[in-house]
């Protein structure tokens, strides 16, 4: 063990140490844990903040509703953007004051407007009429922006055409929510998530600008701009720092859209992933046949256990053995459940060391988003993933 902690200092520039591994090393774990360094997401806060200058937090809840991220996040003064009446329950519990709260799903529950309209919240989400409708009559003279969609995401993980409007509804929509008695404030959109570069803006930006002046035109007097999230984490391919990043996408927002009163991000993943880090095991190293290129590894975490996202391989985790000293070879990489879509990578395969097997233990960095909110109640008899905050 000494020698291996020895020779792991000296991989230091590849696999960074930091306390949520330090704590998963001195403890003892029977399950798939998520570990979480709520320090870190403030650190997180902190350098995303100083890129955004102006421009307003609010901390997108699914990625991870923590309490106690949720909680330091209150403290320092972020806002929340929640998709549900438990969400916004949430953030409420904890201390967050219903102005602080936009209730950002398009799509809502009749119930859930009046929940949160009842308890303060104001700011609400749309992008067809029927939405509008529902919100005038449970939330009469809210403040409402339209989401709109975006064309051509290049992130790993667009979020595709489910939310949002065409930009020729846009107008129609702002001239319905006035006529309904609600207050059409502005526009959203989403990026997409893990958009690595912020040059990968520019596009959507161009679009929702054309928009945004053409309602100004219109006789809308806008004042607020929601950027969505997009802001990505660290999986290994090179990304700009948080605070350049945001800087940089302030100012392609400068340039087109001069001075609107009010900006809001919303960022999920970009906030808490690189704040948490999964610890799991190793239960069979095999081979399908003796010729058989690659070796099959499965873990004792999956797709419904918490990786979710790794469907269609579109976020690839980084791994760190005991063994990251050996020689390394390709292999395909599942979950430990009965369901054939339970494999994680196989059109590309991961490498490992050679000398892996069962009862290894399996950490996955930067995994603190999207995570134990994915994982089914226990699909298979395979727990959910548990969660320990430091
Ligand atoms: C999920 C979501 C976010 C967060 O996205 P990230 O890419 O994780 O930052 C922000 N806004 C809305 C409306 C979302 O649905």
């Amino acid at each position: 063990m000494n020698a291996y902690v020895a020779d792991f200092s000296a991989r230091s520039s590849v696999s960074r140490a930091s306390r949520v591994e330090d704590f998963i090393r001195k403890n003892h774990f029977d399950r798939p844990t998520l570990v979480l360094d709520v320090d870190r997401v403030e650190e997180q806060y902190h350098a995303l903040k100083s890129g955004l200058g102006r421009a307003r937090v609010h901390y997108a809840v699914k990625a991870n509703p923590q309490r106690e991220i949720i909680e330091r996040l209150v403290k320092l003064g972020s806002g929340f953007d929640a998709a549900s009446r438990a969400e916004v329950e949430l953030c409420l519990s904890l201390g967050a004051a219903p102005e602080d709260i936009s209730f950002g799903n398009t799509v809502k529950k009749v119930r859930d407007i009046e929940f949160a309209f009842n308890a303060g919240v104001t700011l609400f989400a749309a992008d067809a009429e029927e939405e509008l409708e529902k919100i005038a009559e449970h939330a009469p003279g809210a403040e409402v922006y339209i989401r709109l969609i975006v064309d051509a995401s290049e992130a790993d993980w667009p979020l595709s055409r489910k939310f949002g409007c065409a930009r020729d509804k846009a107008i129609g929509l702002l001239d319905m929510a006035r006529s309904l008695g609600l207050s059409p404030v502005g526009f959203s959109f989403h990026v997409g998530s893990q958009t690595k570069r912020a040059t990968m803006w520019t596009t959507t930006l161009d679009q929702i600008a054309a928009v945004w002046h053409a309602a100004r035109a219109a006789g809308h007097d806008l004042t607020l701009l929601n950027i969505g999230g997009g802001f990505p984490a660290y999986y290994g391919e090179e990304i700009e720092g948080p605070t350049p990043y945001a800087r940089h996408v302030m100012e392609l927002i400068a340039e087109r859209f001069g001075d609107v009163p009010h900006v809001m991000a919303e960022p999920g993943r970009g906030l808490v992933a690189e704040a948490g880090m999964i610890t799991a095991e190793v239960l069979l190293v095999s081979r399908k046949s003796d010729d058989d290129l690659h070796r099959w590894v499965y873990l004792d975490i999956g797709k419904f256990s918490g990786l979710a996202e790794t469907m269609d391989e579109a976020i690839r985790y980084q791994f760190i053995t005991d063994r990251d000293h050996e020689d390394f070879g390709p292999c395909i990489l599942a979950g430990p459940s009965c369901d054939s879509a339970d494999v994680l990578y196989e059109k590309r395969p991961v490498e490992l060391p050679l000398g892996l097997r069962s009862g290894d233990r399996f950490l996955i960095r930067n995994c603190g988003a999207y995570t134990s909110t994915y994982a089914s109640v226990g699909f298979n008899g395979f727990p959910p993933l548990d969660v320990a905050v430091i």
